[in-house]
């Protein structure tokens, strides 16, 4: 589905990487866990699985109060991310919507993992995950 722009995202793509439950099949995401959430397999056998860029909206609210400084209102999306092969269970991911307008937002609508940094520590980059609907003019064309 997406082979060739998930070569040119690599660097990003090494980021989405889910947990996969040797027992049950669920997939952890964004750490690797100890005991199986599902199964309650511990200690579990996970195996690092990579998942694709883009998923589907499960379930989102919206932010409305917030402190003054922050931006409202503020979506915030439970996204299923499947894994990259096609094969297995979807991971789910939990994160803010960006650059989405509300009225495009729903249950069911695609959206693409974008990850931002936030600072970094002095050893590694400290990142956030966020969502934003695809848009169709970038669409295989950005960066
Ligand atoms: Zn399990």
């Amino acid at each position: 589905m997406s082979g060739p722009r998930y070569e040119r995202t690599k660097r990003q793509d090494q980021r989405l990487v889910g947990f996969e439950c040797q027992s049950c099949g669920w997939v952890s995401f964004p750490e690797e866990k100890r005991t199986c959430k599902r199964c309650g397999d511990a200690p579990a056998d996970f195996e690092a699985v990579q998942l694709a860029e883009r998923g589907t909206v499960e379930t989102f609210v919206v932010q409305q109060y917030l402190p003054e400084d922050i931006e409202t209102p503020q979506p915030v999306a439970v996204v299923s991310l499947p894994q990259a092969s096609g094969a297995g269970e979807a991971a789910r991911a939990y994160g803010l919507l960006t650059e989405t307008h509300l009225a495009e937002l729903d249950v069911g609508t695609e959206v693409e993992a974008r990850f931002r940094e936030l600072f970094s520590d002095g050893r590694r980059p400290i990142n956030s995950l966020k969502f934003a609907v695809p848009r169709a003019s970038k669409a295989g064309g950005e960066e």
